[in-house]
């Protein structure tokens, strides 16, 4: 983290976590987890106000600074860096309610209306069938040998396909 202004006003320095090691934990990641801070980002991006956002909007992540990365952009993936920033163990998965909702909901009519896909569970591991296609939704903070070991048990001819792309 850096500040721009040669004599900045020590925001940075104060942040960095230097002086007292909680104040990014208290600042950053409390607003981004379940029951972190009240009222916090988490309960906003959760809340049904904010439903029809499916990967970013300008009531979120959005704003025409970024507009170059607006495709990039998802708020859920921010929630598990969060998580992951916020505990070693958070897992990695589409398990979480912030997905859960979305694999529910949303995601199940994207698919419909753009490729005729189904969504399927098997396992915890969620795949996309058509008559002709089977693709393992993978995601972004896997690693490749992890999702070349889930696509080996997943049986012969399946693609893997991160979410971001699917949705895009
Ligand atoms: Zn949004």
């Amino acid at each position: 983290m850096v500040e721009k202004a040669v004599n900045g006003a020590g925001y940075c320095s104060y942040l960095n976590g230097k002086e007292d090691e909680n104040i990014a934990a208290e600042v950053f990641i409390s607003q981004l987890i379940q029951n972190g801070a009240d009222n916090n980002l988490y309960s906003f991006l959760l809340n049904s106000n904010h439903k029809d956002c499916t990967s970013s909007c300008y009531d979120c992540l959005r704003d025409y600074y970024n507009q170059k990365y607006h495709n990039l952009l998802n708020w859920r993936l921010a929630l598990d860096l969060a998580g992951l920033a916020n505990d070693e163990r958070f897992e990695l998965n589409f398990r979480q309610e912030y997905w859960q909702n979305f694999f529910n909901g949303d995601l199940r009519t994207i698919l419909k209306n753009k490729d005729n896909y189904t969504l399927e569970e098997d396992n915890g591991v969620f795949y996309l069938n058509s008559d002709v296609r089977r693709i393992l939704i993978a995601h972004p903070f896997w690693s490749e040998s992890f999702i070349e070991r889930i696509l080996q048990s997943s049986g012969a001819d399946v693609d893997s396909k991160y979410i971001n792309d699917i949705i895009s």
